[in-house]
């Protein structure tokens, strides 16, 4: 049998410099320090019949060539920095088995290690299928001969990976690196949804050598591969793209990735002149930017990875996968009779799916991120507003092709990238609703703070996690932020401290409370000082934020506990106390600027979150277990009148609460992971998941009071989001400290 590994090294290409465009650059040192940079190709186009992946109705083997495989491979730094390289293959999908393959063989011979080593595929549907990607894509087994021929190119796919990544670390020579991005239109969303996001971005990544002609160009594009569906050999508008590439630039290798295309098909599509057409524009558009003005990348390559695992929902029970073995549709009725198998012989289906993910970053110059599987765009555009959108560069279809990557949009509207493709990827049932947010966790685990986006340009009512999860006790509560912008919330590693998060992120135990007291509620009074509501001491606490020293500031022991507190414009406070046991023998306290305390609400069940308008006439409070809101007129004296109902909840708690400047309440439903926003007279405006199911309370803040920071116990963290309009606290701190 002729060795298809022997004649590989024979077809390895390098860039060679002739005399091709230069990038544009009077001073060549503002294009990038010099680095080590080295880039090959190899042909991967099989010469022998085997089946292609990507579309189930194609169940005859080919061996049509109607354009050449490759993959190529650019290698960066060199070996005492420990060189990263990215691999672009043509292929529907490369698992993690040939990466870890790959790795395994480079261990022993160069510096590569996990972090710094990449493998993009183009996810052409024109390439041969590989063992362990899409295993039930024809709804029926495959039969043994072509399962060899699917093997035989597995492994020689994995010989020839190797090859050209030690073809371009051998290449490596001086070179520099710079980027731009452009924007190429082809790409439609092809869900039939009323939402249709679209990521147009073309980033460009080009290696020059010392005189400023190019070696290498990266692009990276967020649409599917599949402009054509013969059975034929092709590497659709990616392969297109970087023939149209090396043509100009003539020695110049060619590689391209993917975005995060998942729910994006070229248009048009279905003919060779098309998939030609797409290459040539996004080709153009290329040579567009990297003749224009680049940015130069300076930083030194850091490359980080992170292992996660995102959960499956609820899997189905043995009765409900009989069931499924009984439809109609063939593709599902075949995944759930593999999936019977699998019990009868005792096994059991996997909950979650493993997933790495994946950061190079380039100093503060470039951020890339790599994501496995068909990601949708919803990701690329969350984390372009999530960091500094001019200095990110989002792959997916990267290190492995599990499945289809929805977000919690997608996956809540269904449809094929929602879930309706997991039977095809041998995947048990659709994710859990939290895929989105782990993934986007690991991003901000892995990224350098330096990339976060300004508050300004990020989304409005998106949730993120400001801390780690479990980063506080499940009695986290209270949040408050002073006038320099600092969080606090109570419960911070352990109960009875309060910590603080600083406006660049760094968390840390402010104070721990003496004696027995815990706190719940926090605010901050005009003069800057903290206010506590110690809850287990029945004493409202006050903390001088110079000297720390604390002292109480009032304390009844009629009350249950003090729960929550609202500041009024005369510098009083409400105490929110809830009766726990007893019914309607909670109610409300006034604690005068003096510390003098009455009681003005009585017969309630269980206050909690509690809030004064903006004009100071109307305090608003919430009843937890009978899950209503309540409004009453605040008489000059300090009283309550007029207690009206707003909100009657069907379902679900209620916690902390506050106002922005117009007066709109922001209310936690614990259970139903939301931050609830109501008009003032009570109508609901928009309901904001949280990232957890147990939001306890609220508070503004940031550069301009429009971040809005709460208390999450599930996941005991604190989360954050922008909303539209300033909180009322965060105005009036700043009126008196910015006169
Ligand atoms: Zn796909």
């Amino acid at each position: 049998m002729k060795s298809p590994v022997s004649s590989v090294l024979g077809v390895i290409r390098v860039a060679i410099c002739l005399l091709g465009p230069a990038l544009h650059a009077a001073d060549p040192a503002a294009i990038g320090e010099i680095r080590s940079i080295g880039v090959a190709a190899v042909d991967i186009t099989p010469d022998y019949p085997v089946r292609l992946s990507g579309y189930g109705s194609r169940r005859e083997e080919t061996a049509t060539v109607a354009q050449r495989l490759s993959a190529k491979a650019l290698a960066i730094g060199r070996d005492d920095e420990g060189p990263a390289v990215l691999v672009t293959v043509d292929n529907m999908g490369v698992p993690y088995t040939i990466r870890d393959e790959v790795l395994r063989r480079l261990a022993g011979k160069t510096k590569v290690t996990s972090d710094r080593f990449a493998i993009s595929f183009s996810h052409t549907h024109c390439a041969p299928m590989l063992k362990g990607v899409g295993a039930n894509l024809f709804s029926m087994d495959i039969p043994a001969g072509h399962l060899a021929a699917i093997e035989r190119y597995t492994n020689e796919l994995t010989d020839k990976i190797e090859q050209v990544v030690l073809a371009a670390l051998a290449d490596r020579k001086p070179a520099r690196l710079a980027w731009g991005r452009g924007e190429v239109g082809f790409a439609a969303n092809r869900r039939k949804f009323p939402i249709q996001r679209i990521d147009h971005d073309l980033p460009v990544l080009g290696v020059t050598d010392l005189d400023g002609k190019v070696r290498a160009i990266l692009t990276s594009y967020a649409c599917h591969c599949t402009t054509i569906a013969f059975n034929v050999f092709h590497s659709d508008w990616a392969g297109a793209a970087q023939l149209a590439l090396e043509r100009d630039f003539p020695g110049a290798i060619a590689l391209t990735a993917i975005g995060c295309g998942a729910d994006q098909n070229p248009a048009p599509r279905g003919t060779l002149e098309l998939a030609t057409q797409h290459g040539e524009e996004l080709a153009d558009e290329a040579k567009r930017v990297l003749g224009g003005k680049l940015a130069p990348i300076r930083g030194k390559l850091t490359c980080r990875t992170k292992e996660i695992s995102l959960a499956f929902d609820k899997l189905p029970t043995r009765e409900e996968w009989e069931e499924l073995a009984a439809s109609p549709i063939t593709s599902i009725a075949y995944h759930a009779r593999k999936n019977l198998a699998r019990l009868d012989r005792g096994e059991t289906l996997p909950t979650e799916l493993p997933y790495l993910v994946q950061t190079w970053t380039f100093g503060d110059d470039l951020a890339m991120v790599f994501l496995p599987g068909e990601v949708v765009v919803d990701y690329a555009l969350r984390l372009k507003s999530d960091f500094d959108k001019t200095r990110l560069w989002v792959n997916a279809y990267s290190n492995d092709a599990p499945c289809y990557i929805p977000s919690r949009r997608v996956l809540e509207e269904g449809g094929y990238e929602g879930g309706g493709a997991m039977v095809y990827y041998d995947r048990p049932t659709k994710f859990a609703p939290d895929v989105e947010e782990r993934i986007i966790s690991a991003v901000l685990d892995l990224m350098p703070k330096s990339y976060a986006s300004r508050p300004e340009d990020q989304p409005l009512f998106v949730a993120k996690p400001l801390t780690a999860e479990g980063s506080f006790t499940d009695g986290v509560e209270g949040p408050a932020c002073d006038a320099a912008g600092n969080v606090y919330a109570v419960n911070f590693a352990r109960e009875q401290t309060i910590g603080k998060i600083t406006p660049n992120g760094k968390a840390e135990v402010f104070m721990t409370l003496p004696g027995e007291s815990d706190g719940n509620g926090i605010r901050f009074a005009r003069d800057g000082s903290m206010f506590i509501a110690d809850y287990t001491q029945h004493n409202l606490l006050r903390v001088d934020m110079k000297t720390k020293a604390l002292s109480v500031f009032a304390h009844e022991d009629l009350m249950f506990q003090p729960n929550d507190l609202a500041l009024a414009p005369d510098g009083s406070f409400y105490l929110s106390d809830p009766d726990w046991e007893w019914d309607e023998a909670g109610g409300i306290w006034r604690v005068d600027s003096q510390g003098k305390v009455r009681k003005v609400a009585e017969q309630m069940g269980t206050p909690n979150g509690i809030d004064v308008s903006p004009d100071g006439r109307t305090l608003y409070v919430n009843e937890s277990i009978a899950h209503c809101l309540w409004a009453f007129t605040i008489l000059p004296d300090g009283s309550l009148t007029q207690k009206r109902l707003l909100v009657k909840f069907p379902d679900f708690s209620c916690d902390g609460m506050r106002c922005d400047v117009d007066g709109n309440l922001y209310l936690t439903r614990p259970g139903k992971g939301v931050v609830v926003k109501l008009s003032p007279t009570g109508q609901t405006l928009r309901e904001i998941p949280v990232l957890g199911a147990q939001p306890t309370n609220i508070c503004f803040g940031g550069p301009d009071g429009r971040t809005a920071y709460v208390t999450e116990a599930e996941r005991m963290r604190i989360v954050q989001f922008r909303v539209d309009r300033p909180g009322l606290e965060w105005q009036l701190s700043h009126q008196k400290q910015t006169p």
